[in-house]
């Protein structure tokens, strides 16, 4: 873990290498309170978790105005314990798990944003839409059947590699399926968010059209699991 001195020059830091217009998402999970609220007093107000027992004490225990993101493999039966607590799930990797978010977000009268996880990696373990499914979804316009549930863009990983040409490609592929997409359905406003990038990749990501950064580590320091 950052010592709690080092949590605000580390943010500035950050910042400083981040274009206007990009967010920063601070990445908290298995961090405690204490070290949040450090990150909280140095300016900043987006945090993401990944899991929902974790998230929900946290909401509590901090300040209201934080914006929290959800970025972990959301189960089924946790989204109504999480739709109406969150500003985006970021992590929606199924039209399963859409179609469930958007048939609880109506029921509780809210709207949740969300963006869809693109599985564009070579590794089989991680999750996400597949840029065929994808592809499909919006070419048959199943967006238009959503009714509670704001689709902000899309998410997704790149490879876990140090080969930097093979994670550029996989950041390159995302950003050319979101243009795709929205070259393909004009009536589809507001999909404008890619979320692309981490601690050891995030400069990579941003050169490759990312408009949100998720980081934790360059942050918080190693997470104790
Ligand atoms: C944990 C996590 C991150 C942050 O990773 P770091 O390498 O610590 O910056 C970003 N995105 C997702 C989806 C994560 O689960």
């Amino acid at each position: 873990m950052t010592p709690k001195d080092d949590i605000a020059p580390r943010l500035e830091r950050i910042k400083a290498t981040i274009p206007a217009g990009v967010t920063l998402v601070a990445v908290s999970k298995f961090h405690p309170a204490e070290t949040l609220m450090e990150a909280y007093q140095a300016g900043q107000r987006v945090f993401a978790e990944s899991r929902v027992q974790e998230l929900l004490p946290k909401i509590q225990a901090l300040p209201a105005d934080i914006q929290w993101h959800f970025i972990g493999h959301l189960q089924t039966n946790k989204v109504k314990q999480l739709v109406g607590k969150v500003a985006l799930i970021e992590s929606v990797d199924s039209q399963r798990l859409l179609d469930l978010i958007d048939k609880e977000s109506a029921a509780q009268g809210t709207v949740t944003r969300v963006l869809l996880e693109a599985h564009v990696a070579r590794e089989e373990t991680k999750t996400g839409w597949s840029p065929e499914h994808l592809l499909d979804y919006f070419d048959n316009h199943r967006y238009r059947n959503l009714k509670a549930t704001h689709l902000c863009g899309l998410m997704g990983m790149a490879t876990n590699t140090t080969d930097e040409g093979l994670i550029a490609a996989d950041f390159e592929k995302i950003s050319a399926l979101a243009r795709t997409i929205r070259g393909r359905c004009p009536d589809l406003t507001g999909f404008d968010i890619l979320s692309m990038g981490m601690s050891d990749d995030y400069p990579l990501a941003i050169r490759h059209g990312s408009t949100m950064v998720r980081i934790g580590t360059a942050i918080f320091g190693a997470r104790q699991y």
